[in-house]
């Protein structure tokens, strides 16, 4: 049968373009609908504006390093109105260049909502397409637990867009996303609290890292608020919010912001035409080739919910366009060493195990571990300490994971990421020279283990 197009990607976001690009490189006829916002999540609510964001809020703690080395300004100023128009210049800029990065590789764009009509059919403004393969490349949506008040919270979505920076902000959540918009606001300059459900956040992560965090952000004046969970939210007269937790505590604020995780974007998408099957947490289910239950539809990204990252995504649609059009070149995604940041103030840089993680897969592990006073700080009365942690097999001398907090953390990990990929052993660390003087040199020089 004769198809208007051999692949039709829904979803113009990280994996979706991705995979569009590359799969007209290799020949296709490939159309992809968008009915947002070109770039999808990470152009438009994610990893570039939060970056940007990121760049904003740190210029208050170099402002105040500055006097060290003899500098004296007067006193600062921060308008929040001028941060968001510039960002929201640039992202506008990213726009344009998907857009021309989509068309001169020859993929027809439709721009508007798309809705499966059966296996091979998707209906968009009122049109009805037919491709050999479809991909779901829908992202996900932030999501809100469904507590009295919640109409009064925002999200990530939103905070891209506030017409003013809050004096008071109360995020919710122990994540991502939590950490660096609480980092974010609170070097802005808004009296910030995070508040978080468990005992300790960013669970997942190496708890060295997790502690290490926890005081550097509260020797910043961050303050954080574990075990602790939100009831209800009640709007006051005053516009001002009346938060309720669940321990009967009362906090009033001018912001509550929920960063509890994303759920798919399946919205009216129309997978009941077709034999697309959920898994139990409601992601699409694919096997390793990204296929769905219908042989037909594929899915990568944030909407299969294996690992929410950027170039993840990237790596996902790669495959798919390969696997399709190049299947000489189709390499499978490796799923193990995906180094990964967390753009909080510190920094978290980390690749492969935590010394948990290693202890449980039934490692016998050394930890090697360096705290110290970043050269920088030692002219100021900053008192900032980094963390770098290395988790190494004892039997076999390969470095499992390495862990840092600190100022360019996730910069630092990214070379260390190809190391352990290729294997590294602490002995290819120890005779790797250092440059000196620099952070990142304690990597190779941690000598005596700090627990076995
Ligand atoms: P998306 O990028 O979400 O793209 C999906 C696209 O599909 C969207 O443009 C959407 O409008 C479109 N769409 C949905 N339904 C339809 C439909 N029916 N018809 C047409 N179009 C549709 N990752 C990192 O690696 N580093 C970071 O620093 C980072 N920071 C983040 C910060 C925030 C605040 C958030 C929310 C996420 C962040 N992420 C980060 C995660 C990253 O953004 C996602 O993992 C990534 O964007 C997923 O790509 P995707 O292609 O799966 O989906
Ligand atoms: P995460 O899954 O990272 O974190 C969700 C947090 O919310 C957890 O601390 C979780 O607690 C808590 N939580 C979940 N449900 C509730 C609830 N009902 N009430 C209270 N707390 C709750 O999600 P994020 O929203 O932070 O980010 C989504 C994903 O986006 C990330 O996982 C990541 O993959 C990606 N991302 C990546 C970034 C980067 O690379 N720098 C930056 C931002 C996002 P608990 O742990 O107890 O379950």
């Amino acid at each position: 049968m004769a198809y208007d197009f051999d692949l039709y990607v829904i979803g113009a976001g990280s994996g979706g373009v991705r995979s569009a690009r590359f799969a007209a490189g290799f020949g296709a006829k490939v159309a992809v609908a968008e009915s947002r916002y070109l770039g999808g999540t990470c152009v438009n609510v994610g990893c570039v504006p939060k970056k940007l964001l990121v760049y904003g809020a740190h210029f208050a703690e170099d402002f105040e390093q500055s006097a060290g080395f003899g500098w004296s300004l007067g006193e600062a100023d921060f308008d929040w109105a001028t941060l968001i128009a510039n960002k929201d210049r640039e992202i506008n800029r990213l726009n344009g260049i998907y857009r021309n990065l989509l068309v001169n590789s020859g993929v027809t764009l439709h721009e508007g909502h798309a809705r499966l009509i059966d296996p091979h059919q998707v209906e968009i403004n009122g049109q009805r397409y037919s491709a050999k393969h479809i991909l779901i490349a829908t992202g996900g949506w932030p999501q809100i637990p469904d507590i009295p008040g919640r109409e009064h919270a925002i999200s990530s979505n939103e905070a891209f867009f506030l017409k003013e920076l809050p004096k008071r902000i109360l995020v919710v959540g122990g994540g991502y996303i939590a950490v660096e918009f609480a980092g974010i606001f609170h070097g802005l300059g808004a009296d910030t609290k995070l508040l978080y459900r468990g005992e300790m956040f960013l669970r997942g992560f190496d708890g060295t890292v997790r502690k290490h965090l926890q005081e550097e952000l509260t020797k910043r004046g961050l303050d954080l608020q574990f075990n602790a969970d939100i009831e209800r939210i009640e709007k006051q007269a005053d516009g001002s919010l009346k938060v309720t937790l669940k321990d009967g505590r009362e906090l009033a604020t001018d912001c509550v912001f929920y960063a509890t995780g994303r759920r798919p974007m399946l919205d009216n998408l129309g997978l009941e035409n077709t034999g697309v099957k959920l898994d139990k947490r409601g992601f699409i289910e694919v096997d390793e080739q990204y296929q769905s239950a219908e042989p037909s539809i594929l899915a990568i990204g944030d909407v299969i919910g294996r690992v929410q990252l950027t170039p993840v995504a990237l790596a996902e649609g790669m495959a798919v366009a390969r696997r399709l059009f190049k299947p000489e070149q189709y390499r499978p995604v490796d799923y193990n060493m995906i180094p990964t940041a967390v753009f909080s103030l510190p920094n978290i840089g980390t690749v492969g195990l935590t010394e948990e993680q290693a202890r449980e897969a039934g490692h016998k592990v050394q930890i090697f571990e360096s705290r110290f006073r970043p050269m920088k700080l030692t002219l100021t009365e900053c008192q900032e300490r980094t963390l770098m942690k290395l988790v190494v097999d004892a039997d076999t001398d390969k470095v499992l994971g390495c862990h840092m907090v600190g100022p360019d953390a996730g910069e630092i990990v990214q070379g260390l990421a190809i190391a352990l990929k290729a294997g590294a052993t602490k002995r290819d660390f120890d005779e790797t020279i250092g440059v000196h003087p620099t952070a990142a040199e304690e990597f190779v020089t941690m000598r005596t283990p700090v627990a076995g």
